[in-house]
Parts: structure tokens; C-alpha cells; sequence
């Protein structure tokens, strides 16, 4: 991509309504654009981050066997009223409509009923069983306060997922494999050191305790209590000696922390199959509940910590695997520009993806731009490097400068 072909421009200042330091960044970086409070449009370099993130859950979920799907945000009121959830008074934060004609609908704020209703079409037998579903889209949730950017949006994206299951048993070695998963995402996306799998209230219908995935952070709104050694931790709503004796934890190790909710796994057993009416029929012809979870992670939350997590006081700074490009490349002084369209060519034709600064603007501008925009490499062309015949690479998570020749650049990038 060449810079002077990107219709978004880097600004100095965000919105003076925007306090959230993620998005105030990104809308200065052009990542993202400003629609309302709790409501953001994605860029191109924004919608890239979003996408890489989305792939490398996508990937994770389809190892599992996750059949991907994608239900709609409108919703019949008749599916969530047979589960109870329709009533503003037992869901505060619905988004509602209604057609012409006056029938009501909801705005999708999460997936449960939908999904089961849906399956019902196509679960009979024990044999059908078990499977998972999940889907990447908009969340619509009519938050009262939206003031943390990507973090807490009014409408957000979300990777959710439903298992059914025989029995309990198989439903929790499923659960498993997907609490494994989604820890192998976080530290995919560069959050491992600091997401911890934690012990949260599991919601009226099971003893269980659900859990949570909190990365340690200052924008956090969650308070957390975290066994270092364990790696795991206890959320402070369900902090109670009873709980942490359950847990095998020992209060005298657990460090308070603040952390931000980036996941959420569910045991839901077979609250909502039963409700929605969908059994099967086992080996003997005997109708049989079906054992449910669902889990969720927060893909526009999870951008809005990367975001504000390792930035610095020059800007954005993208672990490798979610930057919207691996190489910023400029040029410098008064050469032709020939050796930096030469090296843009060759980076690209390798699969390197490359954001090229070819704008007709002062040097300074460039790296601070490159900064702003927080690529981990930026390659530097300049006429004294041409002449010695080498190339400047500046890392920008620790500012660490190379100067590499031709070869050692691109064993280096590619
Ligand atoms: P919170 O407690 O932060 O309001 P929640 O428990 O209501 O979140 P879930 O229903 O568990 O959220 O949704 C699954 C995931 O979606 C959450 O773990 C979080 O990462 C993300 N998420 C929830 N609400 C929002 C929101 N308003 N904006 C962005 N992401 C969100
Ligand atoms: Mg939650």
C-alpha cells in the first residue's frame, strides 16, 4: 500500500469528546473513525487489525472443529421470551425496533437463543451430536456508558460460540479444549503474559463457576484477584472464603490487579435447549437433554487493549502478528525514489506486506508518522545509504536500530 494513495490522514488531535487513550489513538492514526459515543467505523489500516485478529480466533476455533456461521442481528421477541429474556426489566441493555406493522424485534446482543432455535432444524439423534458453532459479527448493546472507545462499544464485534453435547461429561472436556484455545489466542495476539483464565459468577442456572479472561490493564473496570504462580485468578464478585477454599486458592498469594474482561466461557447446561424445546433421541429412543456452553470473545475490545497496552508517548506500537503491515518504508533526500520502489516491489512480490511512504512530505513527518502508525519495522532509504550500499531498519517496540545490506534486509523480513 502506498501512503499516497490512503484516503486517511494522520491528525494531531482526536475528537475532544473522546477520552478512551485506544480510540484517541486510533482516530489520530487514522484506524478507526468516530460515528458516536460507543459507535466506530473501521479504516483500512483499522479493518486490517481487525481482520488478522478475527483469522487467528478463526483459526483456533476451526482446530477445534468450530462450523463457522452467521446468524442475523434482527430477532423474532418470541425466541427469547420462551428463555425470558425479552423483558427489559431481566435485560437492560436490549436495542429494540419494531416493523411497520407494529411487531416487535431485537437488535442481536448476543446469540444463545437464535442458535438453539436454529439447531433445532437439524438435531434429531444421538448421532447428530456433539458439534459447535460459532460466528464473528456485530454485538448491539445499548451500554450507558460508552466512554472507554473500541473497549465498550455500543455496537462491537464479538467471536461467539455454542457447543451442544450428549452429556455433561463431553460437554466438559469440550469446555476444556476451548479454554486451552482461547488462552493460545491471547498469547497469539501478543496478551499471553498478561491474560489470566479467571473464576467469575456463572450466571443463575448452574453452580458452576464461569470463566473469564481478564488481561491485566489500567482501562480494566473488573477487579481480579491473581495467583501469579497458578496463572489463574478469582474475580472479585464471587471473592468469598467459601469460593477460594473451592478453588484450592490461598488468599495470602493472590495479588489485586485490574483487569479487562477479553473473554467469556459459559456452562449454560441445558437451560436453553430445554426452554427452546430441542432433544434428542437416544440409543434406546429415550428424548434426552442437550448440554449446552457458549463462549464469547471480545474482538473490538481485544484491538482497543492491544492498542492501548503497548502503546507509547510516540503512538501505536503492533505486535507483529495483528499490525495492519510489517513494514513502514521510507525515503529520504533527494534520490529518484528508483531503490525504494525497487525494495516496495521486491517486499511485496515476497509476500511481505508493505506500507510505503512515497508522500511528497518533510522527513520528520514520515517517522513520526511511521510511529504514530506503530508498524513493527520501518526501513529507511536515504541518499548516504544508497551510497554505501545499505538500508536503516528501526524495530519499533524497543527503538533498536540496524543498518543491514541488501541480503541481511531481506533474510531479516521475510
Ligand atoms: P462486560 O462485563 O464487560 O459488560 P459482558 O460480560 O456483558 O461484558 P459477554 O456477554 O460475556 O460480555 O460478552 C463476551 C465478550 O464480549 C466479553 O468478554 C467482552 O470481551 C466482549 N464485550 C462485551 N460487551 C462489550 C462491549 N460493549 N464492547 C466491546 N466488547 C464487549
Ligand atoms: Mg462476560
Amino acid at each position: 500500500m502506498r501512503l499516497s494513495r490512503l484516503f486517511t490522514k494522520t491528525s494531531k488531535t482526536a475528537p475532544a469528546d473522546e477520552v478512551a487513550k485506544n480510540a484517541q489513538l486510533l482516530i489520530r492514526a487514522g484506524f478507526i473513525h468516530k460515528e458516536m459515543a460507543g459507535v466506530y467505523a473501521y479504516m483500512p489500516l483499522g479493518l486490517r487489525v481487525l481482520e488478522k485478529i478475527k483469522q487467528i480466533i478463526r483459526e483456533e476455533m476451526n482446530a477445534l472443529g468450530g462450523q463457522e456461521v452467521m446468524m442475523t442481528t434482527l430477532q423474532p421477541k418470541e425466541i427469547w421470551e420462551k428463555t425470558d429474556r425479552w423483558d427489559d426489566a431481566k435485560v437492560d441493555n436490549w436495542f429494540k425496533t419494531k416493523l411497520v406493522n407494529g411487531t416487535e424485534l431485537g437488535v442481536g446482543l448476543t446469540h444463545e437463543e437464535p442458535m438453539v432455535d436454529m439447531v433445532s432444524n437439524y438435531v434429531n439423534s444421538y448421532k447428530d451430536l456433539p458439534f459447535s458453532i460459532y460466528q464473528i459479527q456485530n454485538k448491539f448493546r445499548n451500554e450507558l456508558r460508552a466512554k472507554s472507545g473500541l473497549s465498550r462499544g455500543r455496537e462491537f464485534m464479538m467471536k461467539d460460540l455454542y457447543t451442544f453435547s450428549l452429556n455433561q461429561e463431553q460437554h466438559e472436556r469440550e469446555y476444556e479444549k476451548i479454554v486451552a484455545s482461547y488462552l493460545r489466542i491471547y498469547d497469539r495476539v501478543g496478551l499471553g503474559d498478561i491474560t489470566y483464565r479467571t473464576y467469575a459468577d456463572g450466571g443463575i442456572f448452574t453452580s458452576k463457576f464461569s470463566d473469564e479472561f481478564q488481561t491485566v490493564a489500567e482501562i480494566g473496570e473488573d477487579r481480579i484477584y491473581v495467583d501469579e504462580k497458578k496463572r489463574i485468578a478469582i474475580n472479585e464478585e464471587i471473592f468469598t472464603d467459601e469460593n477460594l477454599e473451592k478453588l484450592g486458592l490461598n488468599k495470602d498469594e493472590l495479588i489485586e490487579k485490574k483487569g479487562v474482561e477479553v473473554g467469556n466461557t459459559f456452562h449454560l447446561e441445558s437451560k436453553y435447549t430445554d426452554a427452546l424445546d430441542v432433544y434428542y433421541t437416544d440409543e434406546k429412543g429415550q428424548s434426552q437433554s442437550i448440554i449446552m456452553g457458549s463462549y464469547g470473545i471480545g474482538v473490538s475490545r481485544l484491538m482497543a487493549v492491544i492498542a492501548e497496552i503497548f502503546a507509547d508517548d510516540k503512538g501505536l506500537v503492533w505486535p507483529e502478528s495483528v499490525a495492519p503491515y510489517k513494514v513502514y518504508l521510507v525515503n529520504i533526500g533527494n534520490n529518484d525514489g528508483s531503490r525504494s520502489e525497487e525494495l516496495y516491489k521486491e517486499l511485496t512480490d515476497l509476500g511481505v506486506e508493505v506500507l510505503y511512504d512515497d508522500r511528497d512530505v518533510r522527513p520528520g513527518q514520515k517517522f513520526a508518522d511511521s510511529e504514530l502508525i506503530g508498524i513493527p519495522y520501518r526501513v529507511t532509504i536515504s541518499d548516504r545509504l544508497i551510497e554505501s550500499g545499505k538500508y536503516e531498519l528501526v524495530e519499533r517496540k524497543n527503538g533498536q536500530e540496524m543498518l543491514l545490506t541488501h541480503e541481511q534486509l531481506i533474510d531479516r523480513l521475510s
